[in-house]
């Protein structure tokens, strides 16, 4: 047996064990010296006016643990008319409780929430690794801590919102209709609802189809927070429900993080409103390796880029772009690396690389990959032993593909990489920029001069030098060109909430 086979089998082994109850299941975690029961109930209701309501068609759909294939639970498939009673809901809070509230009392109810969340992280970052399939060690050490510090944040401005533009009156813009996609659940709805609240808004939000389960999770927080009924509404269901958010008459602004498709549809239809709107879209950026820098810490920037959460990362670093001069020694240590990453098993505490969240998305991405098969450049894929059951895929690479294939172009959500090769900074701009997307890109150097230079000349929202993927809640974050428009996070964050009178 290889050691890579060797790896994979002890991945396999079950560090959660379930019980099935009869209000559902519960799921109890260990991991030395803890351990956790989580409940899940058979079924979830939409969470408006501070109250879980059961959706008006009395229909529900299942979601379930990519990890393993395992149905979960039923959620609520929403309508027009559940997101109706949503809206209203919002609409009475924005009038009444919310709006007549000091600022600073605001603001207590926000650091309430961030507080209960840290309280919470251990069952919040199960249930979303149970939900979505991403390592538990991501969403316990990455995505819960900033959960947590997108509210606390954003609890600090809401009795100083007269420092976001300094010099002009501001007010809330309303009821907001927020959407969010399912790759960072938990934090995606932290970067919505923080900031909104902060302002003085109330919303409306829809989390993604797969993984709805810890934002009702958020819900129980805000009613245990004692948040005023209608602050914060929770409608659960399909893309036609986050649709129907989109074109409700009374709701003031769409936030929506997601596909550039499903963004350019949105913007049409909210476009013939008088809905503000902010985009978070799709990235396909690059990751720039200068033969200057500290090749091991670049390799470990490259494998962060592209294969944290599977891939599924609006601004991976998707498109790797070597020096020439070091390409060799490159791909070798790349590889050498890539076989070390262990995917299996998303609850256990060692596994780096978790389940791709569903299965569509599991198709989605093997057919990218044989279409890149056939479009020349050459293929590398580690040849772990997966689990059975679940949705899983290796990390894998293509090299050498011109500039118009499919892999270099497209976003796959997934970890797939393009590397291919430049000779001058001047050439690696040029490269870097000829996408239709903006969202982020890389640098690796040693040398700050030409690090400060290759930024200035990048068309990308975020630039990280020698390091990838690190986020903070005081840094805006966003995209140029089809990458979106509007930014979230830090002051910039709080713009789009705010109207100024
Ligand atoms: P998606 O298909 O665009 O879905 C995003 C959200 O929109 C989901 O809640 C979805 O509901 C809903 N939706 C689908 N059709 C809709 C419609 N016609 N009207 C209104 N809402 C609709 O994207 P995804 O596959 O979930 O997420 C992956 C994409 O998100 C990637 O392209 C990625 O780059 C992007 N993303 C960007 C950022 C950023 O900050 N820039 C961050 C994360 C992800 P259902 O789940 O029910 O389909
Ligand atoms: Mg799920």
């Amino acid at each position: 047996m290889s050691m890579t086979k060797k790896k994979a089998k002890t991945q396999t082994k079950k560090k959660a064990v379930k019980q099935k109850t009869k209000k559902g299941m519960v799921f109890e975690y260990s991991e030395a010296p803890e351990s956790m029961k989580v409940e899940i109930a058979k079924k979830y209701e939409n969470y408006i006016g501070g109250k879980f309501v059961a959706p008006k068609s009395g229909k529900y759909f299942e979601t379930t643990n990519p990890g393993t294939g395992e149905v979960l639970t039923k959620l609520a498939l929403s309508f027009k008319e559940d997101v109706d009673s949503a809206v209203k809901a919002a609409r009475k809070a924005f009038k009444g409780e919310w709006s007549e509230l000091s600022a600073s009392e605001r603001g207590k109810y926000i650091y309430r929430i961030a507080r209960l969340i840290q309280e919470r992280s251990r069952e919040l970052a199960i249930l979303e690794t149970l939900d979505g399939g991403k390592p538990i060690k991501e969403s316990r050490d990455v995505d819960l801590p900033l959960v947590a510090q997108h509210f606390f944040y954003n609890a600090g401005w809401a009795d100083k919102l007269e420092y976001v533009l300094p010099g002009k009156e501001v007010k809330p813009v309303g009821v907001c209709g927020q959407i969010i996609p399912w790759n960072f659940p938990l934090l995606m709805l932290a970067w919505k609802i923080a900031p909104a609240l902060a302002c003085g808004n109330t919303v409306v939000l829809k989390p993604a189809e797969t993984t709805s389960l810890t934002a009702l999770r958020f819900a129980e927080i805000c009613t245990e927070a004692g948040l005023p009924a209608g602050v914060v509404n929770i409608v659960t269901g399909a893309g036609e429900t986050g649709q129907a958010l989109v074109e409700h008459k009374d709701i003031d602004k769409i936030a929506f993080t997601g596909s550039t498709e499903v963004g350019k549809l949105i913007a049409k239809t909210a476009g013939i409103t008088h809905k503000k709107l902010t985009m978070e879209l799709g990235g396909k950026s690059a990751n720039i390796i200068f033969a200057d820098s500290a090749l091991d810490q670049a390799i470990e920037g490259v494998i962060a880029g592209i294969y944290f959460n599977q891939g599924h990362v609006c601004c991976a670093g998707s498109r790797v772009l070597v020096e020439e001069s070091i390409k060799e020694t490159f791909l070798k240590k790349l590889q050498k690396r890539m076989k070390q990453i262990r995917v299996g098993n998303p609850m256990d505490k060692n596994t780096d690389m978790g389940a791709i969240n569903s299965k569509e998305q599991l198709s989605k991405i093997k057919e990218m990959v044989k279409l890149g098969q056939g479009e020349g450049g050459e293929f590398w894929q580690v040849d772990n032993d997966l689990p059975r059951k679940g949705n899983y895929f290796s990390p894998c690479y293509f090299v050498d593909q011109s500039a118009s294939c499919t892999i270099s172009r497209e976003e796959v959500f997934g970890p797939v990489l393009s590397i291919t090769t430049f000779r001058t900074p001047e050439e690696a701009i040029a490269k870097a920029n000829d996408t239709n997307y903006g969202l982020a890109a890389g640098i690796w150097s040693e040398k700050g001069s030409k690090v400060h230079k290759v930024a200035a000349g990048l068309r990308a929202g975020v630039i990280w030098a020698n390091t990838y993927n690190k986020f903070d809640a005081t840094s805006p974050f966003g995209g140029f060109k089809e990458s979106g428009y509007g930014r979230e996070g830090g002051r910039h964050g709080l713009l789009p909430y705010l109207e100024v009178k």
